[in-house]
């Protein structure tokens, strides 16, 4: 007979079962409509989101993650949004989600559109300022000071490439606008670790700087001559890490870790649908740091033309698309075959989204002008 063994193990099972108790499932937070003991538990439902949540939150040490159906967003500090694109490969969906914060730190999230959470938070979710802005994106036509010196400049309706005709029409020629986004100049990191081995860094370093210089310069497919933006990059050297986009255990994205720089870079995810992701981390009404990955599962191409392209997507054109994430726009309609469209890559070498449209020059000069 050895009682105390008998008893050590009757407290301990009496403790565990106490502890479990203690912690409520992530369910609960559902059902019950309450957030009590938010602080035990590492991640809270979208649907969960409502306007007492941020009450609930002031006294847990350590924030929640707000996890949405196709990937999850760290709760953001008072003040901050924080956005996740994911950018699908053909035959999948692309997905837009913020979470933001009021000053006082009040929460609201937005999923594809869908917003849960405090209604004055709602008005600041750049994600809610979509629908405003691509009704006024069509009205800002470029009048005669759109181009160099005052004159429109050379022009066309029909793309020079051959991309699609929509691409340089004058009309819709949408975009849209994640509120006002500030950089003056985007200083920027690339991660090599993951990078394909097929790829040489330098051409890679030297093509992501082209993609920024797209927007900058606004090369675009429509002979628009339009002088640059007041919008410069500057790259800072390599660096390690994943750059704030970490994926959980289901293979979803999510913006976790804010890092101290923009970063851009490689990182294998799998067999899931992104292609790439750019986290947007931003004090309210301006950009302040983003990461781009691109998911190096996927074959990627690195080519000067199409010529010397096969079986692989062209990293410049998506980087390109990813950008114009990083400098504060969102997506408009595929049909409308502007850089910003849902899918930026229609297949293996489609290298269009090299070039801007028109609706996405009228983007970018609404946020940060031209240069005279
Ligand atoms: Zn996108």
């Amino acid at each position: 007979m050895r009682p105390i063994p008998v008893l050590v193990s009757t407290v301990a099972t009496l403790l565990v079962s106490a502890f479990v108790l203690a912690v409520p499932a992530q369910g609960d937070l559902v059902r019950d409509g309450t957030h009590q003991d938010l602080c035990f538990v590492s991640t809270i439902d979208f649907d969960a989101v409502t306007a007492g949540l941020s009450a609930d939150l002031a006294e847990c040490e350590e924030s929640p993650v707000i996890e949405f159906d196709h990937g999850s967003v760290s709760l953001p500090d008072p003040g901050e949004s924080i956005i996740l694109f994911i950018d699908a490969v053909e035959g999948a969906q692309s997905h837009t989600l913020e979470v933001a914060r009021g000053l006082d730190g009040e929460v609201a999230a937005s999923q594809d559109g869908e917003v849960n959470g405090s209604l004055a938070v709602k008005r600041l979710l750049r994600t809610e300022q979509l629908s405003l802005a691509s009704e006024q994106g069509s009205e800002f036509v470029e009048s005669g000071s759109f181009g160099v010196g005052g004159s429109v400049g050379t022009q066309s309706t029909t793309p020079t490439d051959g991309s699609n005709p929509a691409k340089c029409a004058m009309e819709p020629a949408p975009y849209s606008l994640l509120g006002v986004a500030s950089y003056r100049t985007w200083t920027w990191y690339y991660l090599p670790a993951g990078q394909p081995s097929n790829l040489s860094q330098s051409n890679v370093i030297n093509r992501i700087s082209a993609a920024a210089n797209t927007w900058i310069n606004f090369q675009n497919s429509c002979a628009i001559s339009v002088a640059p933006a007041y919008l410069y990059q500057s790259y800072a050297g390599t660096t390690g890490g994943s750059g704030g986009i970490a994926q959980d255990q289901n293979g979803k994205l999510s913006c976790s870790t804010k890092p101290n720089v923009s970063n851009v870079g490689w990182v294998n995810y799998g067999n899931i649908s992104a292609l790439a992701a750019t986290c947007n981390w931003a004090p309210l009404g301006g950009n302040d740091i983003s990461t781009t990955t691109f998911n190096s599962y996927y074959p990627w191409r690195d080519a000067a033309s199409t010529s010397g392209c096969s079986g692989g997507y062209d990293y410049q054109a998506v980087a390109t698309h990813e950008l114009g994430h990083a400098f504060g726009l969102a997506h408009v309609a595929d049909t409308s075959h502007q850089v910003m469209k849902v899918h930026p890559a229609g297949g293996y070498c489609d290298m269009t989204a090299r070039k801007l449209g028109r609706g996405d020059i009228r983007g970018l000069r609404h946020i940060y002008g031209y240069r005279p």
